[in-house]
């Protein structure tokens, strides 16, 4: 498919996914390497995708809503001289001949670097992967906007029919987020002026509502969605997806109209297969250069990785601050390594962290200072702007 790196005696870097962090990779190459290494950037879609909005479910649903919000066409975020891009699945990767296989042929690399982000983890639970509708890629938050628009003009149809029913599975950030968004969504707008409310409900895992997030953070959130009409039922852990119904661990079950599963992400297949170490969900441990332990020259970065902060033992989070903060480190050592330069460290530390809540109200922490209302709304959106400036600019 390309030329193989010893034809123009260039040494040849393949970037894997086109997200935050392979995007940010793509541009330090370049930054520090200039013509001294080719770059290919690979991705299935011709487009980088704003994962940090697809909670934006209402927005998505609107009548006219264009794709293109939330999905930045790669000519615009990639110039052709700072790297070529190959639109292609990924479907193995051979670290001993050096070869990326895609369903249309073969990349040969020099040096690798792995940025294919993460997929749902559906824990082997019977249905969850079929039945539920998932925010973690565009192409399933379009599906959920859909389908909940569908369910709201069905309500609208039948008079004193009960609210449309939905789920959301899972107490974390996302679907902190989702249940928000859909609880305060105004459908009787996007879908039908007669459309009800609907009646969400929040699940939790075996893991409380926000686990890891500041106490006020957890408490405002609470009072937040309670205050929107979002029922939390915590520590409920669902054993089974059947069409309509939800079945918890309890043997209890819970009728829906819509499931969202928003229980958390794993290493996608293509790297959970690679014989390397791995970590939590299959993700790559990497060393705190961010190269794989046995193979110098291949990097990984961003959602895909298990990596702890080297000192304090706490691991990385799986975020696009987290992945836009290792891709200059692993961008630059792709370089170094090419040069027999000394390799730099990631040593990670979070700015902040934002919840948005609906109705232009969010929570959030920036360095030591807590945010309520809107002025964390505000800044959220400010950063998701500082997100697509990062990817665009490098
Ligand atoms: C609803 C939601 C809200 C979020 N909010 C925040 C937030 O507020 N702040 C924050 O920091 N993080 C947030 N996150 C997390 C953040 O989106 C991820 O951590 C981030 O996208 C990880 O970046 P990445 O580059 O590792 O992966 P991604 O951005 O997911 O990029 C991976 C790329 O790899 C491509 N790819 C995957 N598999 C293949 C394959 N086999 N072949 C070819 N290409 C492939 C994909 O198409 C994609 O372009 C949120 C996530 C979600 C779902």
């Amino acid at each position: 498919m390309s030329d193989a790196p010893s034809r123009t005696g260039i040494p040849q870097a393949v970037i894997l996914g086109a997200g935050y962090a392979g995007l940010s990779v793509a541009k330090t190459i370049h930054r520090h390497a200039r013509s001294r290494i080719q770059v290919v950037l690979v991705d299935r879609f011709p487009e980088h995708v704003l994962r940090t909005e697809l909670y934006q479910v209402d927005e998505m649903a609107a009548p006219g809503t264009k794709r293109r919000q939330w999905a930045l066409p790669m000519a615009e975020v990639l110039d052709s001289h700072i790297a070529r891009f190959v639109q292609g699945n990924v479907t193995g990767i051979d670290l001993s001949s050096k070869t990326v296989r895609l369903e249309t042929g073969t990349v040969p690399f020099d040096y690798l670097v792995i940025c294919l982000g993460s997929v749902p983890s559906y824990f082997g639970i019977p249905g969850a992967k079929e039945l539920a509708r998932e925010v973690y890629s565009l192409d399933g938050a379009e599906r959920l906007a859909a389908q909940l628009v569908e369910v709201e003009r069905s309500a609208a149809k039948v008079a004193w029919s009960p609210p449309p029913r939905i789920i959301v599975a899972g107490g974390g950030s996302t679907g902190t987020e989702v249940a928000a968004e859909v609880a305060t969504a105004d459908w009787k707008d996007l879908a039908d002026p007669a459309a009800p409310a609907p009646r969400v409900t929040l699940l939790t895992g075996p893991m409380p509502l926000l686990q890891g997030f500041p106490d006020p953070i957890i408490r405002h959130s609470r009072d937040l969605l309670e205050k929107s009409g979002v029922e939390i039922r915590e520590n409920t852990p669902v054993a089974r997806v059947e069409p309509g119904q939800l079945t918890l661990k309890d043997n209890s079950t819970v009728d829906f109209d819509v499931c969202v599963w928003c229980a958390g992400v794993e290493a996608p297949p293509v790297v959970a297969q690679l014989p390397t170490e791995h970590g939590h969900g299959k993700r790559l441990k990497v060393s705190p250069n961010l190269e794989l332990a046995d193979h110098p020259g291949v990097f990984a970065v961003g959602d895909v990785i298990d990596y702890a902060n080297p000192g304090s033992g706490v691991l990385v989070p799986g975020t696009a601050q987290a992945a836009l903060a290792g891709a200059p480190i692993a961008g630059y050592n792709v370089v170094a390594r090419s040069l027999g330069k000394r390799l730099k460290r990631f040593s990670y530390h979070e700015k902040g962290v934002i919840i948005s809540l609906g109705l232009g109200k969010g929570v959030g922490r920036a360095g030591p200072v807590s945010l309520w209302g809107r002025p964390a709304y505000v800044l959220k959106s400010l950063v998701e702007a500082e997100y697509s400036l990062a990817v665009e600019r490098g």
